[in-house]
C-alpha cells in the first residue's frame, strides 16, 4: 500500500536520511524504531511531503505522491500525526480537529467529526475548550482526530508516547490497535521499541539515516542487537 524506495532527504547539509526502502502492506502496523536522532522524524516529514526528498520515490497504492506539496499527499490519503502533536493551543478542541479536515466536503466533515467524537467522548466533552488546557494524553489524542479528520487510509504516527505517564502511553497504543482492527494501515516511528514492536506486525531499525535491520516485530524485540541498544536488559 505505502512504497518508500532509496529514499533521501535533508535539511540542506549532508543527507540525513540514506537510501530507505521500506514497505507497509494494507491493514499492517509497521514501525521503526531507532534511538534518538536516528532520523525517525526526517522519514516521516520526508513521506507527509513537509521535507523535500533529494532522492528515491514514495508510492502510494501505486501512485507517485513523494515529493508532492502535503497538503496533495494529505488528500491522496496519507495523514501524518506529527512528533510533539502540535495542537494549536488557543483554539478549540473542535477547530484543531476541523484543521485536519481542510478542504474536505461538509457533510464529510460531520459525519468524520461525528465519528471521532465517539471514538474520543473526552474530546467531545472539552471541544469549546482551548485545545492548550487538555492533559499531555488529551492532546495526543486530539493530534490523532485531527489527522482522522481527513480521512486517511494511512496514518503516519511520529513518537505518539513521547513524554507521556506510562498508563497513558497503553491507553493511546490500545487506541491504535482499535483503530487498526477497523482496518486503518499505520506506520509509527517510535523511541519505544519495546512498546511499538509489540503492537506492530513488522519492524524496522533505523541508525544514522540508515535501515540496518528489519523482520517480524516478534523477532526484532528478541534479536539481541535490539535488546541492547534500545531494550535495555530483557
Ligand atoms: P528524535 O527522537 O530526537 O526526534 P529522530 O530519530 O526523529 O530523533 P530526526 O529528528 O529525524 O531524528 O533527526 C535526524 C538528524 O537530523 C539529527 O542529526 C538532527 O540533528 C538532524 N536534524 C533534525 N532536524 C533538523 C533541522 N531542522 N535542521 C538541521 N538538521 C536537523
Amino acid at each position: 500500500m505505502l512504497e518508500i524506495a532509496g529514499l533521501s532527504s535533508g535539511y540542506g547539509g549532508p543527507a540525513v536520511l540514506k537510501d530507505v526502502s521500506l514497505h507497509v502492506g494494507a491493514g499492517e502496523i509497521v514501525t521503526v524504531v531507532g534511538a534518538n536522532g536516528a532520523g525517525k522524524t526526517t522519514l516521516l516529514n520526508a513521506v507527509a511531503g513537509l521535507l523535500r526528498p533529494s532522492g528515491g520515490t514514495v508510492r502510494l497504492d501505486g501512485a507517485a505522491i513523494g515529493g508532492r506539496p502535503a497538503e496533495r499527499i494529505v488528500r491522496a490519503g496519507l495523514s501524518l500525526v506529527p512528533e510533539g502533536r502540535q495542537v494549536v493551543a488557543p483554539l478549540s478542541v473542535e477547530e484543531n480537529l476541523l484543521v485536519g479536515a481542510y478542504g474536505r466536503k461538509r457533510g464529510d466533515v460531520k459525519e468524520t467529526l461525528a465519528a471521532v467524537y465517539n471514538r474520543f467522548p473526552r474530546l467531545k466533552e472539552r471541544r469549546r475548550q482551548p485545545a492548550g488546557l487538555l492533559s499531555g494524553g488529551e492532546q495526543q489524542m486530539l493530534a490523532i482526530g485531527r489527522a482522522l479528520m481527513a480521512g486517511p487510509r494511512v496514518l503516519l504516527l511520529d513518537e505518539p508516547s513521547m513524554g507521556l505517564a506510562p498508563l497513558i502511553v497503553s491507553e493511546i497504543f490500545t487506541l491504535l490497535r482499535e483503530l487498526n482492527q477497523q482496518g486503518l494501515t499505520m506506520l509509527l516511528v517510535e523511541q519505544n521499541a519495546r512498546k511499538a514492536l509489540a503492537l506492530a506486525k513488522r519492524g524496522y531499525v533505523l541508525d544514522g539515516g540508515r535501515i540496518v535491520l528489519e523482520g517480524p516485530a516478534e523477532e526484532l524485540a528478541k534479536s539481541p542487537a535490539i535488546v541492547d541498544a534500545y531494550l535495555g536488559v530483557a
